[in-house]
């Protein structure tokens, strides 16, 4: 099955990957959110809620993206 994404640059969303294990978005030093996000992962991971961990997790990429430009390809 061809893959549009594969030959066609993606400038204005990031990827999304429904059902996959995303990569750990990273703290940036200083930014309250930053830290919200990542208390809110660890206390669902550290209770099995994977759930509310994943939810944290697209919360806290988006947030990196709007807010520290990153994008960190997957
Ligand atoms: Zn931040």
């Amino acid at each position: 099955m061809p893959s549009r994404s594969e030959t066609t640059p993606t400038t204005m969303s990031p990827p999304v990957h429904v059902g996959l294990p995303l990569p750990d978005a990273v703290p940036v030093g200083g930014c309250a959110h930053c830290d919200r996000y990542e208390r809110d992962r660890d206390r669902a991971r550290a209770a099995g809620d994977w759930s509310a961990e994943s939810d944290a997790h697209v919360l806290w990429r988006w947030h990196s993206l709007r807010a520290h430009g990153w994008s960190r390809s997957v």
